[in-house]
């Protein structure tokens, strides 16, 4: 029962913005991938979306720049990340540059590809909205 009542309540369950993020599915539909590849280390391949979405027909190139927004998102999480490693980098080097920089270089470099998938998921998540009749719209307009 609680674990049942968890799920019911969870932010990560499908039909949440956060499920779509977090498994890079389409936030229409949340079944067809957001990606082409499922590896974010397939560094060929990591930012290839398919146009339209393989389950419900999204559009997910939408208009052209359109995910230059998602570079704001990007800006964001990545200016976050930098204050928390420069904290913890603080408290063991003190406000030496060296350590600081060899560690958000190489956190960022690490991180690239995932805060590269996670911004756009988000971003797109602002615009479309999980619709759990999908199919029968999607039927209609066929
Ligand atoms: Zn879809």
């Amino acid at each position: 029962m609680q674990t049942n009542y968890l799920k019911s309540v969870s932010p990560f369950k499908k039909g949440t913005k956060l499920y779509s993020i977090i498994k890079l599915k389409c936030p229409r539909c949340q079944e067809g991938n957001l990606f082409l590849v499922r590896n974010p280390y397939n560094l060929k391949m990591f930012d290839k979306m398919p146009d339209k979405c393989s389950v419900c027909g999204e559009d997910f190139i939408r208009e052209s720049g359109f995910y230059w927004g998602a570079m704001m998102i990007s800006h964001a999480t990545t200016t976050l990340l930098a204050v928390i490693i420069h904290l913890v980098v603080y408290t063991f080097y003190g406000w030496e540059i060296a350590p600081n920089l060899i560690a958000i270089i190489t956190i960022f470099i690490i991180l690239l590809p995932i805060i590269f998938r996670s911004s756009r998921a988000i971003w797109i998540n602002f615009f479309v909205s999980y619709d759990p009749d999908f199919k029968e719209k999607t039927n209609k307009t066929m």
